[in-house]
Parts: structure tokens; sequence; C-alpha cells
């Protein structure tokens, strides 16, 4: 079955086919908003979608030397995500699926990137640490459903980095930034270290962070590493309790904070100390991308899911835990 998937829940528009009875991902294209200075303005970013739309899908389908004909299901991120951007993907999903008259399935962008995982590696059933822009949680399969284990309670990692990078005027992303700095740093300085059970919090240390800054109490440099070691500690703490919980024995890695070298290099060595295996992915299957998209929406079509035009609304706060997991036993 050649599926294409469409990818919209943020900056990146993103369109994948794949050959799901293979499990190869023959195309994975993908355009990102970025700004010189600021952030993201959701309804510039879905005009930038918009804009963007039909040439990142034609060109997902030139790369797989495939055309709209050879498409025989679209898959498209239903939830969660920013409301604006989330429609231009399912308007295209939709438009497309008309056109084409082949099934549409809308998909959970979370589970997506647990999913893309356990097809592209090794791994049977991970711990997911999912570190993006906006979402930082800790997942993992566990009594029929895709469950939550820890969370962040303010902002995501990434929108951390990001905030941190941009008033220390590194511009944006600003992660990539402060992994190059870090590896300048020379002194690690203590820093707030905020665990709450299995939960993160990074409201109050990005405040301490800039106010230390501020007051030239810490070199650009040393900032970069001390955070680094600090929220990815953090991070790595309600992952490994999650996995003693579940008595899980792989992590995988997701989202674009795990590109991170050092968040990787973390998760190897806590992996390592209690006998369990971690599994890093290529980075283009670590950031938003449409392939882990229409991964799971073959996954869905094949265990029987199906949708109408009318199923297809977007759910911009979809909890993880709410989708129903038809695809596994
Ligand atoms: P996503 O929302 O999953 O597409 O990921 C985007 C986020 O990943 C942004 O906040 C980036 O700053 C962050 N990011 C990308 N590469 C790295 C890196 N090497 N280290 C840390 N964060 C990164
Ligand atoms: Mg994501």
């Amino acid at each position: 079955m050649i599926i294409l998937g469409i990818e919209s829940t943020a900056h990146t528009f993103g369109a994948s086919i794949i050959d799901f009875d293979n499990k190869k991902v023959l195309s994975n294209e993908k355009m990102n908003y970025t700004t010189k200075s600021g952030g993201m303005i959701p309804s510039k970013v879905a005009d930038f979608h918009v804009e963007n739309c039909d040439k990142v899908i034609d060109s997902a389908l030139e790369k797989a030397g495939k055309t709209f004909e050879d498409v025989q299901l679209i898959s498209f991120s239903q939830s969660p995500g920013i409301g604006h951007m989330l429609k231009i993907g399912a308007f295209a999903a939709r438009t497309l699926s008309k056109r084409l008259n082949v099934p549409i399935i809308g998909v959970n962008h979370c589970i997506a990137h647990l999913e893309i995982g356990r097809v592209l590696t090794d791994a049977k059933d991970p711990v997911l640490l999912y570190a993006s822009g906006a979402n930082t949680q800790v997942i993992a399969y566990e009594g029929g459903k895709y469950r939550v284990f820890g969370e962040t309670l303010d902002i995501g990692i990434g929108n951390f980095l990001d905030s941190l990078a941009r008033f220390l005027g590194l511009g944006f992303p600003g992660g990539p930034k402060i992994q190059e700095l870090a590896k300048k740093g020379k002194k690690f300085h203590k820093l707030p270290y905020v665990v709450k059970g299995m939960d993160v919090s990074f409201g109050g240390l990005l405040t301490h962070c800039k106010n230390l800054y501020s007051q030239k109490k810490i070199s650009i440099e040393d900032l970069c590493l001390s955070v680094q070691e600090t929220v990815f500690a953090m991070l790595l703490e309600v992952s490994e309790r999650a996995m003693a919980h579940t008595g899980k024995k792989e992590l995988l890695l997701g989202g674009g904070v795990a590109c991170n070298t050092r968040l990787q290099e973390m998760s190897n060595i806590m992996c390592k100390e209690r006998d369990a295996k971690c599994f890093i992915l290529e980075n283009q299957y670590n950031v938003d991308n449409a392939a882990m998209i229409a991964m799971l929406g073959g996954m869905m079509h094949t265990s029987g899911t199906r949708q109408e035009l009318k199923d297809t609304e977007v759910n911009p706060y979809l909890r993880t835990d709410e989708v129903l997991v038809s695809w596994r036993n």
C-alpha cells in the first residue's frame, strides 16, 4: 500500500510517501517556517503552509518516483497541535482524498513519534522521551493505551531552549546554537533542578538563567553547558522512573531536541547503567516529519480503522491517552 502522509502541527509542513507493506520510506519532504527574530504567529505560519503545501507534496511524489494515481491512502496529523496549522494539513488531505477517491485517516502526532521508532529500529515496546518544541512528555504503552507518565508543567523543552537563545541573541531555532556553545563551556554552574514527581518544569529556570546572564555572573558558554546538563538530567530522571515503573527495558528518543548529541550521550549512559537499550533515530525522523504520520496511518488502516470526511475535524488538544489503540494487541 502506497501512503501519502501530511504533517502540519506546527512550523513544519511535511509530506511523505511510504511503501507500507515493506515499511519503507520512499520520500520525506518538509519545509520549515523560520524567523530572524521573534517567534511564530500562528496565522502567518498557516499562510506559509498554504503557500508551500503543493510544492512539498509534489516534491515528495517526485522523490518517491510516484504520482497521485499511485496513492492508496492519505494520512494526516489530526491532533494535537496549533489549530491554524493543523487545519491546512487537514484541508489538503481532505481535498486529495476526495479528488483521488482514496481513504483518509487522521492520526495523533505524539503517538506517531513513537510508532516510527518501532518501525525503524529494533525497539518493540519502548518508553518514548518526546522532547520537541512545544511538547515534553514521557509516553509508553500500558493497559491498552498510550499513556503519558510524565510531562512538562509549563513550556516544552524546545521552547525553553529557543526562548533562552532568543534572549541571548542567538536566533531561532536555538537548540542547535546552545549545543555548539555548550561544547566550549568550561565550568558547570548549579542551576535550579525542577522535577516534581514524574513531571518537569522549565519556566522558573528560564527566568533564573536570564537573571544570571544579565548580572554577568556566568559566561554564555558556561550557561549553555550548565543548562544542557541540568535540563537533560531532569528529562532522563523522569524517563528512568517511567522505565522502572513500567518495567520496560527500552528508551526511544523523539522530537527535535532528540537531535542533541549531549542528550543522546546521557540517554545512552542512563540505559547502559540500568541494562536497558537506547534507540536513537536519524534526525529527519526526530523532528516533525510526515513519514511517521504515513506509518501510523498505515497501521490504523490495516487494523480496520476507517474515517468518513466528517470524522476528520482537527483536534488541537486531544490527549495521547484518549486515542483508541486498534493496531496493537
Ligand atoms: P520539533 O518541534 O520536534 O520539530 O523540534 C523543534 C525543536 O527542536 C526546536 O525547539 C529546536 O530548538 C530543537 N532542536 C533542534 N535541534 C536541536 C539540538 N541539536 N539540540 C537541542 N535542541 C534542538
Ligand atoms: Mg513533534
